[in-house]
C-alpha cells in the first residue's frame, strides 16, 4: 500500500512530539508545517526555535530532558558574548549557534527560508518534510497589561511568562504569502493533523498566513486536532494563562471551541471526560485517548490511534 500522506501543523515541543509519533510509522509519508512566528534575531543571527525543535527532534538530536535544544550541548559562545556585555537571556548552545550562523548566512545571500529549512533537515538526516507556512517574516507580538509589546522570546524566556497578556498580534501577517510547498501539502494530504501545540502562538500564526486556512477548508482530507490540555492543565508552557487572560476557556473545551469550524475530530484525554457533553455540543466530535506523550512508544501509539481514527471504517472500530 502507498503510504498515507499526513500533513501536520505543529509548533515546537508539543508539535515535535506528535511529529515523532507520526514519523515512527512506515505507512505514513509525513509533512510538517511549522511555526516561524517565534523567530527572532539574536547577536545578529536569525534564530527559528520552533523549526529547529522539529528538526532536532526528528533527527534524534534533541535534548530529551528539556524537550528543546541539542543534546550534549555547551555554552562557551554564550559565555564570550556575556563577557563582551551582550544580553544572554536567550540560551543558545554552541552546536545550535552553528545552525544559526548557517541560516543567517544563507538568508543574507537571498536564499528562500523554506529551502534553507529543507536543506538543514536533509543534512541532519530527517526524513519527513519540514515546511514553512511562509517565507516572509511574521512575528508574534504580545501586549501586556502594563502596555508593553513583547516579542515571543522576550515574553517566554526573558520574562518567564510572568506578564499578563491583553492582546496577541502577528506583525507582517497581512502581507505574508503562503509557500507553494505548504499549500500543496495541505491539498495533497490524506489526513491533516493539528498537533497539541499552543493554539494561540503556535497554531494561530500558521492558520493566519493568508491562504493557509482557505486551503485547509478546501482540503478533502479528514482533519484531526489533538488537545494540548490534559485534565484542565497544559503539559508545559503558557497556553493556559494566555487563554485565561484573553477570556477564553483554558481547557480542552477552549481548544474545541477554537477548532470548531476547522477540525472534524478533537482527540482529548480520558481525564477530561467530564467535558464530554459540552465538547460534543460545541466542538468537533471528541475522541478519548491517553494523550500524554512521555516515551517514544507513547508518541507512536497516539499517532497510530489518530491514523486508525482517520482511516478505519467506523464498523471496524466498534
Ligand atoms: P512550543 O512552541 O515549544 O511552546 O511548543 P508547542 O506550541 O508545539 O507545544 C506547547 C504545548 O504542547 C503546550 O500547551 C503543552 O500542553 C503541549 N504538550 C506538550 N507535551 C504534550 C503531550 O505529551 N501531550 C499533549 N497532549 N500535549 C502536550
Ligand atoms: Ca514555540
Amino acid at each position: 500500500m502507498n503510504p498515507r500522506k499526513v500533513c501536520l501543523l505543529a509548533g515546537g515541543v508539543g508539535g515535535a512530539k506528535m511529529a515523532e509519533g507520526l514519523a515512527a510509522h512506515d505507512d505514513v509519508a509525513l509533512t510538517v508545517i511549522g511555526n516561524v512566528a517565534d523567530d527572532e534575531s539574536f547577536h545578529g543571527l536569525w534564530v527559528s526555535p520552533d523549526i529547529d525543535t522539529l528538526t532536532y527532534s526528528l533527527a534524534g538530536r534533541i535534548d530529551r530532558a528539556q524537550g528543546w535544544g541539542v543534546a550534549d550541548e555547551g555554552h562557551r559562545a554564550l559565555e564570550t558574548l556575556k563577557l563582551l556585555g551582550a544580553e544572554t537571556w536567550m540560551s543558545l548552545g554552541d552546536r545550535d549557534f552553528g545552525l544559526h550562523i548557517h541560516r543567517t548566512m544563507r538568508r543574507a545571500r537571498g536564499d528562500r527560508p523554506s529551502d534553507i529549512a529543507r536543506d538543514v533537515a536533509r543534512a541532519f538526516g530527517v526524513t519527513p518534510a519540514i515546511l514553512l507556512p511562509t517565507d516572509d517574516v511574521v512575528q508574534t507580538r504580545l501586549r501586556t497589561t502594563d502596555g508593553r509589546w513583547l516579542s515571543f522570546q522576550e515574553y517566554f524566556v526573558r520574562e518567564r511568562c510572568a506578564p499578563e497578556i491583553r492582546e496577541i498580534a502577528f506583525s507582517g501577517m497581512d502581507m505574508a504569502r503562503p509557500t507553494p510547498e505548504a499549500l500543496a501539502a495541505i491539498t495533497a494530504a490524506d489526513l491533516i493533523v493539528i498537533a497539541p501545540s499552543n493554539p494561540l502562538v503556535s497554531i494561530a500564526p500558521i492558520l493566519g498566513v493568508p491562504g493557509i486556512t482557505e486551503a485547509l477548508r478546501a482540503a478533502t482530507a479528514p482533519k484531526i486536532a489533538v488537545s494540548p490540555f490534559i485534565d484542565g492543565r497544559v503539559v508545559k508552557g503558557p497556553a493556559d494563562r494566555m487563554m485565561a487572560s484573553l477570556g477564553l476557556r483554558a481547557d480542552a473545551l477552549g481548544v474545541a471551541r477554537r477548532y470548531r469550524t476547522l477540525a472534524d475530530r478533537l482527540v482529548i484525554d480520558h481525564a477530561d471526560d467530564a467535558l464530554a457533553a459540552e465538547i460534543a455540543a460545541e466542538g468537533p466530535a471528541p475522541h478519548y485517548s491517553d494523550i500524554l506523550m512521555k516515551s517514544q512508544a507513547d508518541k507512536a501509539r497516539l499517532a497510530r490511534e489518530i491514523l486508525d481514527l482517520a482511516f478505519t471504517p467506523a464498523e471496524a472500530m466498534a
